[in-house]
């Protein structure tokens, strides 16, 4: 069976390793437009010795620009990282400096104890927090005698969804989404959590309340029954290889090229068509045209969308109506000396309310300590929301990111090493209606049992979830149904 896969990203890379593991004889072919592998997934490895000025001569920053963790809960990053070799080399956050604070009207205030799932669970907590008033914090309460709501399952159809915002805000009042859940959850879709479609992104929640009757008392009991159980294999919620996410990359490159993948680089698929006699797929590049049985597309739905628009113009359309926002991160080092505060904890979010630009600001080098030699701090600002006005320029956020800085943790120094990362449409939103679209996406594939997709832009948008969804269209277009891979 000869298999194309277009798109070397997380998702695209994992397709052709579960290919070859499950299907050795199949001739893989993957192709990507850039000139590097990983797509989102970007690397900063900076020698200490680079850095004018230098004090020490060791060590290295590990700069991400992209993703910088993974989450261990969603089993399939661990399990890949684990057949790669990489499973001693995860290392976990900081267990030692866990505060993660919110910026509330320009001052950084504790997030609560005891958030299980995110939903405050533990009632004196919240009583001592100032993120909240005394009339949310009684409207918090409301949430155990409110009744559930009715809707469908699987979010679908008239009623069937709701907005992130609508359904926290009805359960523990707009001040505590607003001022507590908004900016954890939002930011990670980079998105707005008015909306973000419910089904698509935290299901779970929606799953407590019809089962439990109310957010916190179904979060207390999920706590209550996983207590003890810690996360297989790991010591941390979420995990990174020793020097960076790039590590998954240069594995599966390793592994797919010792593997007879053919691997191309540089490779940009222009269109798709379908030859409907022999029932294969043809892939236009720029010199030539790969014929292949079967066909993996793990770019941007956007994208996808385009390259199929020729011949299923009704798939392209729902393809194409899944917006995407644009982010970027400033990455900032300084020496510990010039900062004037103590980066004791992970970092904070910042509510959309707030009207900063910068979405969150971690403390890097606190969070994995292992990302900064001695003596010297790494910061990362994360900038843009969707609905927000974007800088489009490397200078503009770096002033942005610096602003940021200063402003909440005072630092008026210079950094010793700046990194901009620009990520033009890359965060997809799953926002009210997403379930309604991957329906007419999943009915029109019907058509196509040698066609899949992968990749965030439909049911998860972690790298865990890339990387099962890369498993999940081998299993489609290699015919593996119900095989375990
Ligand atoms: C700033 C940022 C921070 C994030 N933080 C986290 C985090 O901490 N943890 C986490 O789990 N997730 C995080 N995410 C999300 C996660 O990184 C992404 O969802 C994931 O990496 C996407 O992988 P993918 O393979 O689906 O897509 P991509 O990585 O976008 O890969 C798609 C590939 O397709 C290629 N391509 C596009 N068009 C063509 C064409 N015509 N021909 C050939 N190739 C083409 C692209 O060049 C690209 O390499 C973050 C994302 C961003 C942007």
């Amino acid at each position: 069976m000869k298999l194309t896969i277009i798109g070397g990203g997380i998702a695209g890379l994992s397709a052709a390793y579960y290919a070859k593991k499950n299907a050795a004889d199949a001739q893989v072919t993957l192709i990507e437009t850039a000139n590097r592998w990983g797509g989102k997934i970007t690397t900063d490895r900076v020698a200490f010795d680079s850095i004018p000025n230098h004090l020490r001569d060791d060590g290295q920053f590990i700069i991400e620009g992209g993703p910088d963790t993974f989450l261990a809960t969603k089993p399939w990053g661990v399990a890949l990282c684990k057949e790669l070799g990489l499973g001693e080399r995860l290392q976990g956050t900081n267990p030692n400096k866990k505060n993660t604070y919110v910026l509330n009207k320009g001052r950084l205030l504790p997030l609560p104890d005891g958030l299980a799932m995110m939903i405050p669970t533990n009632v004196q907590a919240i009583l001592k927090s100032r993120l909240v008033s005394w009339f949310g914090k009684a409207r918090m309460g409301l949430d155990f005698l409110l009744p559930a709501k009715n809707v469908n399952p699987d979010g679908t159809g008239a009623g069937g969804d709701e907005s992130l915002g609508a359904f926290v805000s009805r359960r523990l009042g707009r001040e505590a989404y607003e001022n507590l859940i908004e900016p954890l959850m939002s930011g990670i879709y980079a998105g707005d959590g008015d909306q973000l479609s419910l089904a698509s992104t935290f299901p779970y929640l929606r799953d407590l309340e019809i089962k439990y009757g109310s957010l916190a008392r179904g979060a207390l009991q999920m706590r209550a029954q996983s207590n003890g159980k810690a996360v297989q294999g790991s010591r941390s919620a979420f995990l990174t290889p020793t020097t960076g996410l790039a590590e998954i990359v240069e594995a599966l490159i390793e592994h797919l090229s010792s593997h007879n993948v053919d691997l191309r680089l540089n490779t940009h698929a222009i269109r798709i068509t379908r030859n409907l006699q022999l029932e294969t797929w043809n892939v236009e590049l720029d010199t030539q045209t790969l014929e292949s049985d079967s066909l993996i597309l793990a770019t941007p739905a956007y994208i996808s969308g385009g390259l199929l628009a020729s011949f299923d113009p009704e798939l392209a359309s729902a393809l194409q109506s899944i917006p995407y926002a644009s982010t970027a991160t400033v990455s900032l080092a300084y020496r510990l000396s010039d900062i004037p505060r103590e980066l004791d904890g992970y970092g904070y979010v910042i509510p959309r309310r707030e009207g900063r630009k910068a979405l969150a600001c971690t403390w890097t080098s606190t969070k994995f300590p292992h990302r900064a030699p001695d003596g010297y701090a790494l910061i990362r600002v994360f900038v843009g929301r969707a609905g927000q006005d974007f800088p489009w320029d490397e200078n503009k956020l770096l002033e942005l990111a610096k602003e940021e800085v200063k402003l909440t943790s005072g630092i008026t120094a210079e950094p010793i090493l700046s990194r901009v990362f620009l990520w033009d449409k890359a965060m997809p939103q799953y926002n009210l209606g997403h379930p309604d679209i991957l329906k007419r996406i999943d009915a029109a594939l019907e058509k196509y049992p040698g066609l899949a997709l992968a990749g965030n832009g439909y049911r998860g948008i972690g790298i865990p979830d890339c990387i099962h969804s890369g498993e999940e269209a081998v299993k489609r277009v290699c015919k593996l149904e119900g095989l375990k891979v």
